[in-house]
């Protein structure tokens, strides 16, 4: 879940499924949740409490809890937050889970240990270091082409560079910044600060457009589960259908038909694209 896409589909699943109900029981599996200043005592923090509310900030959840409290959810770069059936089998690496009344059970999985679940009063979530302000998060707030042009000239740096950094556009990643280029056909060396007025609108345009397709096409379950498959974590994953060329090498463009290459172009940060159609 530190991609964009993922988090907002999980957040949504959230407020369908979990806002309302209050939860029964919680068990922690890995104490590294908890290990960072959290609360030693979660399960009792989280017992009893009604969920009332789960917002997104950036890529981390914060489910807003009867009587002042608020869960946060600072999620690890390979964790999934799902609620689905209680009865549900057990997953690897499985590091919590909150049952719910009502039936469901809330679950984290995450093969890392770098995840954190805290319970805060909800008037200091906002002043969480953690959660205080990133890059753009074009899913939650209004921003004008022209502003992201303004900003892209500022920071004046390689566009795939800029993209992948979240504190530019939260939760993009390598997966959703080659993505974004791969839309707006452009290379992923081309200087940010260099771009027509054009190539401007064409960025913002392939930006929105990628999120919104990710989030319509629920990022996370149809990526992760592909990831997962298998026991062996460095397996390639296959190819995602709604994707145009993350994790398609060699498979031809959807645009020009030349096969789409993985490779550097920007030193240090390899990519797929197409070397034909993103100029
Ligand atoms: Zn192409």
């Amino acid at each position: 879940m530190s991609l964009l896409p993922e988090a907002e589909v999980v957040r949504k699943d959230l407020e369908r499924d979990a806002v309302g109900r209050r939860v029964a029981a919680v068990t922690v599996q890995s104490p590294a949740l908890v290990a960072r200043g959290g609360n030693p005592d979660l399960a009792g923090a989280l017992t009893g409490r009604r969920i009332t509310a789960v917002d997104r900030r950036g890529v981390h959840l914060v489910l807003d809890l009867e009587g002042g409290q608020s869960l946060v959810v600072r999620s690890g770069e390979h964790g999934t937050l799902t609620v689905g059936p209680v009865e549900e089998g057990a997953a690897r690496h499985l590091q919590l889970v909150a049952t719910l009344d009502k039936g469901g059970a809330l679950r984290y999985v995450d093969s890392g240990e770098d995840a954190e679940f805290l319970v805060v009063p909800t008037a200091e979530v906002a002043a969480l270091p953690e959660l205080s302000k990133g890059g753009i998060d074009p899913l939650a707030e209004t921003f004008t082409w022209t502003a992201f042009g303004k900003e892209l000239v500022r920071r004046d740096l390689a566009l795939k560079t800029l993209l992948a950094d979240p504190s530019f556009v939260v939760g993009l990643g390598d997966r959703y910044s080659d993505e974004v280029l791969w839309g707006a056909g452009l290379a992923g060396r081309r200087s940010s600060s260099k771009l027509s007025a054009q190539e401007v609108r064409r960025l913002y345009r392939s930006l929105l457009e990628v999120l919104q397709d990710a989030v319509k096409h629920r990022a996370a379950a149809e990526t992760e589960a592909s990831e997962d498959a298998d026991d062996a974590d460095d397996a390639d994953p296959e190819p995602v259908g709604w994707l145009k060329v993350w994790n398609r090498e060699g498979l031809p463009c959807a645009r020009c038909r030349q096969r789409i290459r993985y490779g550097e172009v920007v030193e240090g940060q390899p990519s797929y694209h197409c070397a034909n159609c993103q100029t």
